[in-house]
């Protein structure tokens, strides 16, 4: 059985990442952020909790994660493993987690900060359909108009400068020490995520003996 966590700040291509990891080695993916936007977009009461809290440039409490993810592991079957993404949060999660379940490894997704307010800042909405866009990488063929329904392309209301710099500030803030606790164990790769998306994968299957990607 095979067991990550995934780290990695906004923008790294986290997701995408453990997307491709899980799908190829048929991996539960469990991503704390996913579950809390599913509940934001179905207006269940832990999405309510989780929309004023993020209004307000905040992070979700860590009792708030820990009690999903307890779901989560309980509630699926994981057979192969999984990739965990937005878990664990702290010094105290993280010493649980590695006593209740022995991880393979953690992969630590690395972006400068400047990169990462470069791709953010770049991230546009499309406020009809929801679609998303990226000026970097994903361009609408008319400026500031989705392709699919002409509706208007707006940034999300929490990707601005002074947001993202405080959820840049808080990201390492609660990452540094997670990663000490990891690397004292020897599990961390830290991979390079400057880098296009099949490379970074490549990257994370050599870093852990894992297959080849299949697609
Ligand atoms: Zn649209």
């Amino acid at each position: 059985m095979r067991k990550f966590i995934i780290m990695g700040i906004q923008g790294s291509g986290k997701g995408t990442q453990a997307k491709l990891l899980a799908e190829d080695l048929e991996l539960e993916h469990f991503s704390v952020g996913d579950i809390f936007r599913w509940n934001v977009q179905h207006h269940t009461k832990l999405g309510a909790q989780v929309k004023r809290t993020m209004a307000s440039g905040r992070l979700v409490s860590d009792e708030l994660v820990e009690a999903v993810v307890r779901d989560c592991l309980a509630e699926h079957d994981w057979n192969y493993g999984f990739v965990i993404d937005g878990f664990p949060r702290n010094a105290r999660q993280a010493e649980f987690f590695l006593e209740s379940y022995d991880i393979d490894g953690v992969i630590n997704l690395y972006l400068p900060d400047d990169e990462v307010m470069r791709r953010v800042l770049s991230r546009r909405l499309c406020s009809r359909c929801g679609l998303d866009y990226n000026l970097l990488a994903h361009r609408p063929a008319t400026e500031d108009t989705c392709d699919v329904c002409q509706g208007e392309l707006v940034a999300r209301p929490d990707d601005n400068e002074e947001a993202l710099a405080l959820r840049l500030a808080a990201y390492h803030e609660e990452t540094k020490p997670l990663i000490e606790i990891f690397e004292r164990k020897e599990f961390v790769a830290t991979i390079d995520a400057t880098s296009a998306v099949e490379v970074v994968q490549d990257a994370i299957r050599q870093r852990f003996d894992l297959p080849a990607r299949t697609s």
